[in-house]
């Protein structure tokens, strides 16, 4: 069932902590949310929306931005009793929160069970206790893996957000996060490459985030391994907001407009490289996966002359047809060495 999000961005003073990478208002754009009053207001009006266009979609309402389980029990109360009404009604189907791992415990759980949580999200950025250390991060891995196994427990769809080209996170760091995520077995992950943006720690120290060819390979890597183990990979990339765009936001980082694109485009290589080796010298594609197997701006162009490549409306997205077997791309082994 297609899950339609209702997101209400929190105000900044929402969370205490200063990580050296964040910088919530820039991140979150214009749309945060002053007060109860404004939360009922966004509802009402994404509802009329979802409701004309989406009729069976599972609705959810969205707390994001700051940290939401910062506040006292009864604040975060208050945020869920304005959803109640809705959930009552059946117009909403659950509400996913984003928050810190080290801001989660079983009081929180059970409340939002009550509530009728359906899914929660942590920001865990990465695993490795000096990559964590380095950002300011505030908690280490074991409280990163503690709450994940919790909100396991309680039944909650479990989201991770990572991130890649941190202070001090290698690519090969960045793909023994990975591996530590799909050992946890959460339903979801959001990946961020590092962007360094206006007014914060990392700004101030004059850290150079790696371009988008620097992480890429790992990257598209890391897709891959998460999808293949049956993890969604929701989100890639900041979603660009009109703040972000304005000139000298984004001081240096893997800020880029078609980052999905940029990224199954080289799983899509390597697919494609591992066909060419085996001697297959024709695939059938789903139409809609074309333009990944072309590449970005034509990336796999070199490749694509040394097979022949066909498409089908009728062959499903991810999904080829080689030699009369249906292959799916995020099942087949694609690189060498898949530990992690
Ligand atoms: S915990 Fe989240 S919202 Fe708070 S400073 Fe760190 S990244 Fe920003």
């Amino acid at each position: 069932m297609k899950i339609k999000i209702i997101p209400v961005f929190l105000p900044e003073n929402q969370c205490p902590f200063n990580c050296k990478f964040c910088n919530v208002k820039l991140a979150n754009g214009d749309v945060l949310i002053k007060n109860h009053h404004d939360i009922v207001e966004l509802i009402e009006k994404s509802l009329k929306t979802i409701k004309k266009r989406y009729p069976d979609s599972f609705k959810e309402v969205a707390f994001f931005g700051g940290t939401f389980t910062f506040g006292s029990l009864k604040e975060i109360e208050d945020y869920l009793k304005i959803v109640k009404p809705y959930i009552d009604k059946r117009e909403i189907d659950g509400i996913r929160v984003s928050t810190r791992p080290d801001f989660f415990n079983k009081e929180i759980a059970e409340m939002f069970v009550n509530y009728n949580v359906t899914t929660v999200e942590f920001g865990v950025q990465s695993f490795d206790n000096n990559v964590l250390k380095q950002v300011r991060r505030g908690h280490n891995e074991k409280a990163a893996k503690n709450a994940v196994k919790l909100s396991k427990q309680y039944g909650f769809k479990t989201s991770l957000h990572h991130m890649i080209g941190l202070p001090f996170q290698t690519n090969d760091i960045f793909l023994k996060d990975i591996g530590e995520t799909i050992k946890l077995k959460p339903h979801y992950a959001r990946i961020h490459p590092l962007v360094v943006l206006r007014d914060t720690e990392l700004a101030k120290e004059g850290f150079k985030a790696p371009d988008c060819k620097d992480i890429l390979p790992a990257l598209a890597k890391g897709v891959y391994l998460l999808k293949k183990n049956g993890i969604e990979v929701i989100k890639l990339g900041l979603q660009p907001t009109d703040s972000l765009n304005e000139r000298e936001s984004v001081l240096s980082g893997c800020y880029h407009q078609s980052l999905k694109h940029l990224v199954f485009s080289e799983i899509y290589r390597q697919f494609l490289q591992k066909q060419i080796e085996k001697g297959v010298k024709e695939i059938t594609v789903s139409e809609s996966d074309k333009s990944f197997f072309y590449g970005y701006r034509g990336s796999n162009r070199d490749l694509i002359e040394k097979i022949t490549l066909k498409s089908d409306n009728k062959i499903e997205r991810e999904s080829v047809l080689v030699k009369g077997e249906v292959l799916r791309i995020f099942k087949e082994k694609i690189y060498d060495k898949e530990v992690y």
